[in-house]
């Protein structure tokens, strides 16, 4: 089985953070400043029974400009054609502007969403309940999983549902 995966969530959440510990290499550049990632970067990981090429999607900002209305455009199409989308939030913040305007950009795909509450290491587990209950509402997630990038808690269990979707 073979499929793309598009990443989504506003900056910080640890996208790229995921991306290198899934590819085990620094393809993507970590940065405090949201616009260091500004192309797709892709990176293929491959196990015996599938390959799933993952997208980056950085610079979903609300478009004050040209470029940021281009890179809409380019985002939505991304979207569109991959298999799953990876949707990632910062479960050890609460929900923001950022991931609400993230979620309004969402709600008309028919892509399957798979809601990442990233950076588990950070909360208690009563919070961590009390954020899927937050989220839950927001869009017909197809999947919530809880992990820590960081960490490299429930990153196989994340591979294994999203080659589930390819
Ligand atoms: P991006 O902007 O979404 O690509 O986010 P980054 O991957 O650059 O991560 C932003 C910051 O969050 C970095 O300082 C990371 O080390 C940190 N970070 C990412 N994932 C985790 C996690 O699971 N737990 C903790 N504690 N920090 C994380
Ligand atoms: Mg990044």
């Amino acid at each position: 089985k073979s499929g793309f995966i598009s990443i989504i969530g506003r900056p910080n959440v640890g996208k790229s953070t995921f991306m290198n510990k899934v590819l085990g290499q620094k393809v993507a550049i970590m940065s405090d400043k949201p616009q260091t990632t500004r192309n797709k970067i892709q990176g293929v990981h491959t196990t015996d029974t599938s390959q799933m090429i993952f997208i980056d999607t950085p610079g979903i900002h609300k478009p004050k400009h040209q470029l940021g209305e281009h890179m809409m455009k380019v985002a939505r199409n991304t979207l569109r054609e991959t298999e799953a989308i990876l949707f990632l939030v910062n479960v050890s913040e609460e929900i923001g502007r950022g991931d609400e305007y993230i979620i309004e950009m969402l709600k008309n795909t028919r892509t399957p969403i798979i809601l990442v509450l990233n950076k588990i290491d950070l909360v208690h587990p009563d919070k961590l309940i009390e954020q899927i209950e937050v989220y839950k509402d927001k869009l017909p997630f197809s999947e919530i999983v809880p992990i820590s990038a960081l960490q490299g808690n429930n990153i196989d269990k994340l591979l294994e549902v999203l080659e589930s979707y390819l």
